[in-house]
């Protein structure tokens, strides 16, 4: 078990593609447990592998109140979705922006956990929206992508300042 650092914009190697895990062996367990490690350490919500430099399709949520409840999603897919709304997000890896986002809200998946049992499950609120999240980081997606002009700005110059630093 490990807190591990978390990779943040504009590392390239947050754009990279996941892999699907094909073995769930001793290091698919570690890496879920450093990833709840770091997610209850930075007092998340969500956190996917990429973030902290690993390049297979892992990710982690908590959404109780005392961090009593993470939950591993590995390789997930989704299957259906519905009910479109904005929702705010914000990402450990783009600590600087919070941003506006149009997602569904109530999401069908399929996950394998980390025994590599299979289930389908259906989220929704909260829950779907990160998952989502989570599931861009696999694709090389950030919330860096989906902000304004204005926004994109702002990002930059804290940037700039984190760098004179
Ligand atoms: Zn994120």
């Amino acid at each position: 078990m490990a807190i591990k650092p978390i990779l943040e914009y504009p590392d390239p190697r947050l754009r990279e593609q996941s892999t699907p895990v094909d073995v769930f062996d001793a290091t698919v367990a570690r890496a879920a447990e450093d990833l709840i490690d770091t997610l209850h350490a930075s007092r998340s919500i969500g956190l996917s592998a990429p973030q902290i430099d690993d390049r297979r399709q892992i990710l982690v949520m908590d959404h109780s109140q005392d961090q009593s409840s993470p939950e591993v999603f590995i390789n997930p897919v989704v299957l259906s979705k519905r009910r479109y709304g904005f929702v705010e997000e914000r990402c450990l890896s783009v600590p600087d922006i919070k941003a506006m986002v149009f997602r569904p809200t109530q999401i069908k998946i399929r996950t394998a956990d980390i025994h590599g049992e299979f289930s389908e499950r259906e989220l929704e609120g909260m829950p779907a929206v990160c998952l989502l999240h989570e599931m861009d980081h696999l694709i090389g997606k950030l919330l860096a992508d989906r902000i304004n002009w204005f926004k994109r700005r702002k990002l930059r110059k804290a940037l700039a300042q984190k760098q004179a630093r």
